[in-house]
C-alpha cells in the first residue's frame, strides 16, 4: 500500500517564507552595514516591541500546559500534525496509546516549568512530566531539534489533526482504530 509522505504536510509554509522576507528586510543587498538613518527609513510601526522581544515575531500559535499549571508553554512555530503512538513505553507513560505533535525547540518556550522533570526513557529518548500533577506532556529524541508535544496538553488544536498511527506491532488487543489513516509498524519519517 503506497500511503505515505503526503499524510504528513508541514502546516503553513507560508509562514516560514514570511519570517524569511521580515528578516531580509533588515539585510541590505549590497552587504554595507546600516547607518543611523538606514535604520530609522527601515524602521516600521511597533518595531521597537520586534526588537525587545528577541526573535518573536509573532503572537504565539499555541499554547499548553500541564493539569496544575506548575509547566506551561508557548508555540511560535508550525506544529507538526499529530502521530498516535501505540508503543509500550508511550502507553506506561500516558496510561493509553499517545498522541503527539511536535515543534522546533526554537520555536518552543516555557513560561512556567517549575514542575517539569525529565525522565529518561531510553539511551534515545527522555520524556518530559510534571511532578505536581503527573502529566505526561514530552518527548524528546536526545540530540535532535524537535521536542515532541502531547496533544492533550494544548489549550486548542486548531489546525491540527491526526494523520497516522505508529509502533502498530507494539498495540494491545484491548482496544481498535477504526479509522482510515496510515499504520505503520514501528517509526515513519522519525515518528513522534
Ligand atoms: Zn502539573
Amino acid at each position: 500500500m503506497a500511503k505515505s509522505k503526503k499524510n504528513t504536510p508541514a502546516l503553513g509554509a507560508d509562514y516560514s517564507n514570511k519570517m524569511r522576507s521580515r528578516y531580509a528586510e533588515k539585510v541590505k543587498p549590497s552587504g554595507k552595514i546600516y547607518t543611523k538613518s538606514d535604520r530609522r527609513e527601515n524602521r516600521v510601526k511597533g518595531d521597537m516591541k520586534e526588537d525587545s522581544k528577541e526573535n518573536k515575531f509573532e503572537e504565539a500559535r499555541y499554547q499548553g500546559g500541564c493539569l496544575c499549571g506548575a509547566v506551561k508553554f508557548e508555540i511560535y512555530g508550525l506544529m507538526r500534525q499529530i502521530i498516535n503512538c501505540h508503543c509500550g513505553q508511550c502507553r506506561r507513560t500516558h496510561g493509553h496509546y499517545a498522541a503527539y505533535s511536535s515543534v522546533e525547540k526554537s520555536k518552543f518556550k516555557f513560561i512556567r516549568d517549575t514542575g517539569l522533570k525529565w525522565f529518561r526513557s531510553s539511551d534515545k529518548a527522555k520524556r518530559g512530566f510534571c511532578q505536581e500533577c503527573g502529566a505526561s506532556l514530552f518527548y524528546e529524541r536526545i540530540g535532535e531539534k524537535n521536542i515532541s508535544i502531547a496533544a492533550g496538553m494544548l489549550d486548542s488544536t486548531a489546525g491540527l489533526k491526526t494523520i497516522s498511527h505508529i509502533f502498530m506491532n507494539d498495540k494491545p488487543d484491548y482496544y481498535l482504530i477504526e479509522d482510515e489513516l496510515p499504520k505503520y509498524k514501528q517509526y515513519h519519517d522519525n515518528g513522534l
